[in-house]
C-alpha cells in the first residue's frame, strides 16, 4: 500500500482525545446543553490563560470581534486603523456597525500591521487601532499600547490566529481595551464552533455579556436594555473547548515541533521560498496556527498557481493565504480599492501558500510534503531549450 494516496494530506485537522469525549458525554449525559458549568469553567481557564480579568465565551470569533466593536460605543462616522493583511471577519465586524477600516500597509517580516506607518494614518475621525496577531504571531503590543495611549485610541486585539502567544513576557489577550478568539476547527483550539472576549475592563465585559445574550441588563430578568444577539456559545462546545484549553501547552508544543520539522526539510529550498519566522523579536514567542511559505519574486502569482496545482495533483491540501481584504470584491466595490493600495500586503499575499500543518501530522508526512514542494520548484524553472542539432 502506498503511504500516502491522493488527497492524503489535509490543511488543517482538530486533535480529539479521550478528554474532549468525556467532557462532551458528560454534558450529554447531564441535558444541561445550555448555561451550564462547562461555559463557566471555560470562561474561568480562558481569562486565566490569558492573563485578563473576564472571559466572555460566544458563538464564533467574529461575534466576538463584533461585540467588542458594539461595547467600545464604535459607529457610524468612526475610523479604526486595521491591517488588510488577515481573515476577512477582522474588518467586516467594523461595517456591521458602520464604522470606516483605515488599512496600515503590513511589515514585510512578521505580516503584521506595521506600527511605524500607523501615526500617519491618523485622522481627528480615529477612534481605535484594531490589530491582528496573523499566523499566531504576536503584533507589537508594546509599541502599539502607548500609540493608543499618546493619541487617545481604544486598542483592540484580533487575537483567533494567537491564542499561546506572548510578548513582552504578556499573553495576547491581556492587551488593549478587548481581544476576540475564534475556536473553528482549524485554530489551535477547537470548539467546533465559538469564540471568546477577553478584556481587564469591567465596563467592556459587562457589555459584551449582555450583548452575548440579546441585550439583558445585567441582574438577568427579562429586561432588554440594549439590542443585543444571540451570540451564546453552547455547553457542547464549552465542553469541548474547556479540554482543549486544559491541553493547551501539549498541543501548542507539538505544532511548534511539527514547524520545526518543517524548518528542517525546507532548509535546502530557501533560495525559492521565504520561510515562516520562527519568533517576531527576542521577546515574541509565537503560537504556531499555520505553515505558510512565500515564494519569492521572480515567482508571480501564475507561478503560485501552478505550483499549488502540483501539490494538490501530488494529495497535498494547500490555499493561498490570506488574500488581502481590501481587494476582495465586496471591498473593491465598495470603497474604490484597487491594486497598489497596500503593496506590501499584496506583494505577500500574491505568494503565500499554507501548507498542511496540524497536531497529528508526522514528521514521515512533513518530509513528504517537502518532496513534492522541491518537485513544485523543479516543475516552475524554464525547462531548457531542447536542441535538435547532432
Ligand atoms: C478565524 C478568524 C476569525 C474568526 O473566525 P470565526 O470563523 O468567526 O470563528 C477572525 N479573525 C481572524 C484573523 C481569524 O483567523
Amino acid at each position: 500500500m502506498p503511504p500516502f494516496t491522493r488527497r492524503s494530506i489535509p490543511l488543517a485537522q482538530p486533535h480529539l482525545t479521550d478528554l474532549e469525549r468525556r467532557y462532551v458525554q458528560d454534558v450529554l449525559t447531564s441535558s444541561r446543553l445550555a448555561l451550564g458549568p462547562y461555559l463557566e469553567a471555560f470562561e474561568a481557564r480562558m481569562a486565566a490563560a490569558c492573563d485578563a480579568r473576564h472571559a466572555i465565551a460566544v458563538s464564533s470569533g467574529t461575534s466576538a470581534l463584533h461585540a467588542i466593536v458594539r461595547a467600545l460605543g464604535l459607529g457610524p462616522g468612526d475610523e479604526v486603523i486595521t491591517t488588510p493583511f488577515s481573515f476577512v471577519a477582522s474588518s467586516n465586524a467594523l461595517l456591521y456597525e458602520g464604522v470606516t477600516p483605515r488599512f496600515v500597509d503590513i511589515d514585510p517580516h512578521t505580516y503584521n500591521i506595521d506600527v511605524d506607518r500607523i501615526a500617519a494614518a491618523i485622522t481627528p475621525a480615529t477612534r481605535a487601532i484594531l490589530a491582528v496577531d496573523v499566523f499566531g504571531q504576536p503584533a507589537d503590543w508594546p509599541a502599539l499600547t502607548s500609540l493608543a495611549e499618546e493619541h487617545g485610541l481604544a486598542l483592540i486585539d484580533d487575537a483567533c490566529e494567537a491564542p499561546g502567544a506572548t510578548i513582552g513576557g504578556r499573553p495576547v489577550g491581556s492587551w488593549g481595551d478587548a481581544a476576540a478568539f475564534g475556536f473553528y476547527p482549524n485554530k489551535q483550539i477547537t470548539t467546533g464552533e465559538g469564540g471568546c472576549i477577553t478584556t481587564n475592563s469591567d465596563e467592556v465585559a459587562a457589555l459584551c455579556r449582555s450583548l452575548r445574550n440579546q441585550g439583558r441588563a445585567s441582574d438577568g430578568r427579562m429586561r432588554h436594555v440594549r439590542l443585543g444577539y444571540n451570540y451564546r456559545m453552547s455547553e457542547l462546545s464549552a465542553a469541548l473547548g474547556l479540554a482543549q484549553l486544559e491541553r493547551l501547552d501539549e498541543l501548542l508544543s507539538r505544532r511548534e515541533q511539527v514547524a520545526s520539522w518543517y524548518e528542517e526539510a525546507l532548509d535546502g529550498v530557501r533560495g525559492d521560498v521565504v520561510l515562516p519566522p520562527h519568533d517576531g523579536g527576542e521577546s515574541a514567542h509565537r503560537s504556531w496556527f499555520v505553515y505558510v511559505v512565500q515564494l519569492r519574486e521572480p515567482y508571480d502569482t501564475d507561478d503560485r498557481a501552478a505550483f499549488m496545482q502540483h501539490l494538490e495533483r501530488a494529495g497535498i491540501g494547500c490555499a493561498p493565504y490570506l488574500p488581502a481584504i481590501h481587494l476582495q470584491p465586496y471591498y473593491r466595490q465598495r470603497f474604490g480599492y484597487r491594486r497598489g493600495d497596500y503593496p506590501i500586503c499584496e506583494h505577500v499575499a500574491d505568494r503565500t501558500i499554507a501548507l498542511p500543518f496540524f497536531v497529528g501530522l508526522s514528521r514521515d508526512q512533513v518530509r513528504h510534503v517537502a518532496r513534492s514542494v522541491r518537485e513544485g520548484l523543479e516543475s516552475l524553472r524554464p525547462t531548457p531549450s531542447v536542441g535538435l542539432h547532432r
